[in-house]
């Protein structure tokens, strides 16, 4: 017998647990289905793991700079295991709780891989279920490309397994995660080289980011190839990996490879030709702004949309999409202008909203831009100056603030109140007239000329 429901999400995952959560509250009769550990990519192979590594390479710069300060620290030595042991425990933690938050919810928790059966049905294990309201929530996965060698590789979720730090590490990639899992390593002790494809990292942030990751990563002694497309991975006599590029360049001895090159949407394996869900030519699924696909009671949030791929942007997705279906708000929509975000670099970038030459491309001579570039005080004592750096794009007589883009210490948490202020429209003065906070590397948003 079918089983009928108002609403199915597909992936327990951000988006999915999210619009069930918020379909249940509004007193709808919702199953999420789950193929893997429940609370997907974000809590088991993605946000979370990534930032109790984050903190632990954070720990390793403070460790290094202590002297400074004035503490003197015996023989230091980092144990990986037992960072990977407490992580793993965390995050199991996080799956057992989100067991019982789905009873507690009165949502249906389906295990396996769901397919469909025709616009309103799902097959999951030999099962059918129908609903009047299917969510696509399936998330994505690292591409892994298809050069020579390339399985001698892992990628992201490799590094989560791993059970001992590289020695010598490669990166191939030039994105977020690139940057942070390269950060995280060379932090925590491996010698890491990145190879990029083109010339730059985060290649669609503002410049003033760019240039200032790159600057601050060579300091932290990572080796960054440009232009080193890689052609060739081989598996040396000794077990290290050896990697052959298009340029010719041979590069040895490597413990491990990462590929970090983009994610690809989990929507090949949904049978979604059964229901008639169309996808666009990467399998990304297309949809309006109130996210829904071709048909009419099929929806797509999150990664499989290839919009904006942060959780905070699936479970927006999510919970304004039920909010629409069963809170009676019609209009209620997620606007992906001026989504903040960060990337937990060493240090780390916070932005939101134009690039300056995106903006100058847009709005031309009524762009005006202020940027600033100083050493924190924290690094007055610091041996290594590392530099903090801040941009705000302004537009027009009134200098609406349409960007804000930082780097330096701090900046993950700074930047959420400034996308507040900018998503309701602040100008240059509005932020001039805040009155600074002191000392702090932030204050300097706010008395910048
Ligand atoms: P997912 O979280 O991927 O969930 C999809 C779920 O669907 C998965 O659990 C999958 O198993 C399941 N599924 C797929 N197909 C089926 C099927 N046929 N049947 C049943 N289940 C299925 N974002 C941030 O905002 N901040 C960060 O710091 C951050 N760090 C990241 C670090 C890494 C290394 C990675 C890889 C990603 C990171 N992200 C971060 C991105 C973030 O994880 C994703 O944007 C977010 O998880 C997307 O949520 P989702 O619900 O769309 O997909
Ligand atoms: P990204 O899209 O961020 O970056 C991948 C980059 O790899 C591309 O921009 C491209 O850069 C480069 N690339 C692509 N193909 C190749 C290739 N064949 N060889 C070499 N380089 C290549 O993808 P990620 O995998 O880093 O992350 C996926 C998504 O997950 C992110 O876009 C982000 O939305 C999310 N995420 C968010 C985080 C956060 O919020 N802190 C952290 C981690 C992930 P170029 O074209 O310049 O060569």
């Amino acid at each position: 017998m079918t089983q009928h429901y108002d609403l199915i999400a597909i992936g327990g995952g951000s988006g999915g647990l999210s619009v069930a959560e918020r379909a249940a509250r509004y007193g709808a009769k919702c199953a999420v289905v789950e193929k893997g550990p429940m609370g997907g990519t974000c809590v088991n192979a993605g946000c979370v793991p990534k930032k109790v590594m984050w903190f632990g390479a954070s720990i390793a710069h403070t460790l290094a700079e202590a002297a400074s300060y004035g503490f003197q620290i015996g023989e230091k030595r980092f144990d990986w295991g037992k960072l990977k042991a407490s992580r793993d425990a965390y995050v199991k933690g996080i799956n057992d709780w989100y067991h019982t938050y789905l009873s507690d919810s009165n949502i249906d928790e389906i295990v396996g891989s769901a397919q469909f059966v025709d616009a309103s049905t799902i097959e999951v294990a030999g099962q059918r279920y129908s609903a009047d309201h299917i969510v696509i929530a399936a998330g994505g996965a690292p591409m892994i490309p298809d050069s020579e060698g390339a399985e001698l590789g892992i990628s992201s979720d490799g590094f989560f397994e791993l059970e001992q730090l590289p020695r010598r590490t490669a990166v191939v990639g030039s994105g977020y995660i690139a940057v942070e899992l390269a950060g995280m390593l060379n932090a925590l002790g491996s010698d890491v080289t990145m190879l990029l494809r083109r010339e730059h990292l985060l290649r669609n942030f503002d410049a003033t980011l760019r240039e200032n990751l790159m600057e601050e990563m060579l300091g932290d002694g990572i080796d960054i190839l440009a232009r080193a497309q890689v052609k060739k991975v081989l598996r040396e006599a000794d077990g290290s990996l050896c990697i052959e590029c298009e340029n010719g360049q041979r590069l040895e001895g490597f413990d491990e490879l990462i590929w970090a090159i983009g994610r690809y949407p989990l929507t090949q394996d949904l049978n979604l030709q059964a229901a008639g869900v169309v996808v666009d030519d990467k399998g990304y699924i297309p949809t309006d702004k109130f996210q829904q696909t071709n048909l009419e009671a099929v929806y797509a949030i999150g990664d499989v949309t290839g919009q904006a791929q942060l959780t905070p942007v699936a479970i927006a997705a999510g919970r304004r999409l039920s909010d629409r279906l069963f809170g009676g708000m019609t209009d209620r929509h997620l606007a992906y202008e001026n989504i903040p975000t960060v990337v937990f670099s060493h240090p780390p970038i916070g932005t939101v909203g134009l690039t300056e030459s995106v903006a100058r491309d847009r709005h031309g001579d009524s762009v005006k831009v202020y940027q600033t570039r100083f050493t924190a005080m924290y690094n007055a004592l610091t041996e290594r100056k590392q530099k903090t750096a801040m941009k705000l794009v302004t537009v027009g007589a009134q200098e609406k603030v349409v960007g804000c883009h930082v780097i330096g210490p701090g900046a993950d948490e700074m930047l959420q109140g400034f996308a507040v202020a900018i998503r309701m429209g602040a100008s240059k003065k509005d932020l001039d007239d805040t009155v600074a906070i002191h000392p702090t590397s932030a204050e300097e948003l706010v008395t910048m000329r």
